[in-house]
């Protein structure tokens, strides 16, 4: 196949050419949100920009096969191995249980998604329905050495790396502080860096979930499941592996560095990573109270798919702030779109060549760093540009696999509603005529009876110089 795409890869740190391991498939994998809150529009700004980047390999040929995890527990409060777990402090928060924390806010998750056309993942796989794996691969990397027993919990050593800091030209101490900020040093540790695989201690006992292991009974750490998940359903070599650059420290690097000492080869060849959504008074986060939500803004009056336009006007690999000013500019720029694609008319054949010529643009735009900025000027320039109608609804057809706007929804309805309105005039021209005629046979009972029955319909008919006319009352 022909590789047209390219895209920024975070691990050489250039745009390269897209190339998988093997050819017209991609096995592609994504970190999955932590289900014990709603997600904010910041973590869906990762998973649309994941999403135009599936739908743009699909686009350009690709088989993919993506695989998510959904995390429900072992994701501490800090990134790395301190803090409380996240899911039962959102359990303690609604006085549930971690399980039904879990299965609330999954299917929170997946409604935002389907209101902001995000597709669903061929696989999608909790992180509780794998703990057999996450106990094999622990095992496996005790037995090659890369792992280690200490104060009760297993962790992995990363002085067995030459190469730990794999994303990073930062220093060790640099990258430590970032992640160290909030934590107290774990004694347990032989290395600053290493990090949990298995805890059966941590100074949250009160767990609620925990499993048997050869280790004694205790739960995952974090970065283990989308090890295990991805080999699971993609096998030992991986595409792509995307998330938001929140992820790339400690997470990813810890991905990599026990995947690799597990398969005894490169794992992953291209790292996608997500920019961060900001508002104006920083990072989004959760714990800042009220914070931004799909229902939130969709309360206010906006339409998701607004907020889905607002992330594709901007280019993944920049900051993005969020304000209600933008999106009040984009939901004005978005109706007007939407509408001027709805007068369009089916008017004859596809003009082929045109047809192929604006969707190689499209594709060009979208296969240079994934610039969807630049895919969307060209939906506007083909809507000015001189072909026929017919032309432009196949391509804002075709562009809309990928953008996923709903872009031809005012076309469809326009549709309907003339539908109705010519079914609509046809009925009452005809009572015009059959008033008419009554009016000849000097039956003014029944041409009364004829407009009262019109204006039940809520149709008013008026006698002018012209003929009779009418209206929608
Ligand atoms: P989490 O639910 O915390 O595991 O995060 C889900 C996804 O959202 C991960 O890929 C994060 O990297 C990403 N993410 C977190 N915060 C932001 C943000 N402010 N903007 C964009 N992506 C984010
Ligand atoms: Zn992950």
């Amino acid at each position: 196949m022909e590789n047209k795409l390219s895209f920024y890869n975070t691990l050489s740190r250039k745009v390269e050419q897209f190339i998988p391991n093997e050819d017209g498939k991609v096995a592609m994998y994504t970190c999955g949100p932590t289900v014990y809150h709603f997600a904010h529009i910041g973590n869906l700004r990762s998973y649309i920009m994941e999403d135009v980047l599936e739908k743009t390999l699909r686009y350009a040929g690709y088989d993919v096969k993506r695989v998510m995890n959904i995390t429900d527990v072992g994701h501490l409060s800090s990134d790395a191995d301190t803090g409380e777990d996240k899911m039962l402090k959102g359990a303690k928060r609604e006085h549930k249980t971690v399980m039904e924390i879990a299965k609330f806010y999954t299917d929170a998750f997946f409604a935002d998604c389907a209101k902001l056309n995000i597709k669903t993942p061929d696989v999608v796989e909790p992180a509780t329905n794998c703990i057999s794996e996450f106990i094999h691969m622990i095992e496996v990397l005790l037995e090659k050495d890369y792992a280690y027993e200490s104060g009760g919990n297993i962790y992995f050593d990363t002085s067995k790396l030459t190469d730990y800091y794999v994303f990073s030209s930062q220093s060790e101490k640099e990258l430590l502080v970032g992640v160290r900020d909030d934590v107290e040093a774990d004694d347990n540790k032989k290395n600053p860096s290493d990090f949990v695989l298995w805890f059966t201690k941590s100074k949250f006992d009160d767990q609620e979930l925990k499993w048997d292991s050869p280790w004694g009974v205790g739960y995952p750490g974090w970065h283990i499941e989308c090890s295990c998940i991805s080999m699971k359903h993609l096998g030992e070599y991986m595409d792509i592996h995307c998330g938001g650059v929140d992820n790339i420290f400690p997470h990813h690097t810890n991905e990599i560095a026990q995947s690799e000492a597990y398969v005894g080869h490169k794992w992953c060849n291209y790292w996608f990573h997500v920019h961060h959504l900001n508002d104006k008074s920083g990072k989004m986060s959760k714990s800042k109270g009220d914070f931004l939500t799909v229902s939130l803004i969709e309360s206010k009056g906006y339409n998701p798919l607004v907020y889905r336009m607002f992330c594709l006007q901007s280019h993944y690999r920049k900051p993005l702030e969020f304000s209600y000013e933008v999106l009040d500019n984009v939901t004005a720029a978005y109706d007007k779109l939407v509408r001027k694609i709805g007068s369009l008319k089916e008017d004859g054949a596809v003009e082929e060549a045109k047809f192929a010529e604006y969707r190689a643009q499209f594709e060009a735009a979208l296969g240079n760093d994934l610039n969807t900025s630049s895919a969307i000027t060209v939906l506007y320039d083909m809507l000015k540009a001189d072909m026929n109608d017919a032309t432009k609804i196949a391509l804002v057809k075709s562009f809309d696999e990928v953008l996923s706007l709903d872009l031809m929804a005012a076309h469809a309805k326009l549709e309907a509603d003339n539908g109705v309105d010519a079914e609509l005039e046809a009925y009452v021209l005809a009572k015009i005529e059959e008033r008419k005629a009554a009016k000849k046979e000097k039956d003014f009972a029944k041409a009364d009876a004829i407009r009262n029955e019109l204006l039940e319909k809520g149709i008013v008919i008026e006698d002018t110089r012209e003929g009779v006319k009418w209206k929608k009352a």
